[in-house]
């Protein structure tokens, strides 16, 4: 990949001729998918919460950093979303699954090692376009 094709000379006379990044609307999908970037803007932030937390998924659901602008959405979802009554349906069930597993392995002694943040127990989760995890095929 030659990251030179992304850039242009910028249009700005005040940038002295420098090159810019082209706009990402100008640039065919297939390239864009190329470079493997998420292709929703709430992956996008996901993925960035978790570069700046050194790679580490549950250091970026710990962050304190409450004032920046990501960390509303930095679980990969959408808080300000409106969630519908399927969906909710759909998380209680996911939850209850949880937490029947989580029972059966405190019972057996393998609980310690449970992660921040499983999926499927977010209602504001980004899925892609697809239903909630549980409600396909269903209506
Ligand atoms: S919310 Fe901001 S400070 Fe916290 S992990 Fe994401 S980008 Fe970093």
């Amino acid at each position: 990949m030659n990251p030179h094709r992304y850039l242009e000379p910028s249009p700005a006379r005040a940038d002295g001729g420098h090159h810019v990044g082209r706009l990402p609307g100008t640039i065919e999908l297939r390239e864009l998918r190329d470079l493997g970037h998420p292709e929703s803007p709430t992956r996008a932030i996901r993925a960035k919460c978790i570069d700046c937390s050194g790679g580490s998924d549950t250091e970026a659901r710990k962050c304190v950093a409450v004032g920046c602008p990501l960390w509303p959405f930095r679980m990969g979802s959408n808080p300000f979303r409106p969630v519908s009554d399927a969906q909710l349906a759909s998380v209680a069930r996911a939850r209850a699954v949880k937490a029947a597993v989580l029972s059966l392995q405190l019972l057996s002694g393998q609980g310690e090692n449970e992660k921040c943040g499983e999926p499927g127990t977010d209602p504001h989760a980004d899925t892609g376009g697809a239903e909630p995890s549980g409600l396909e095929g269903k209506s």
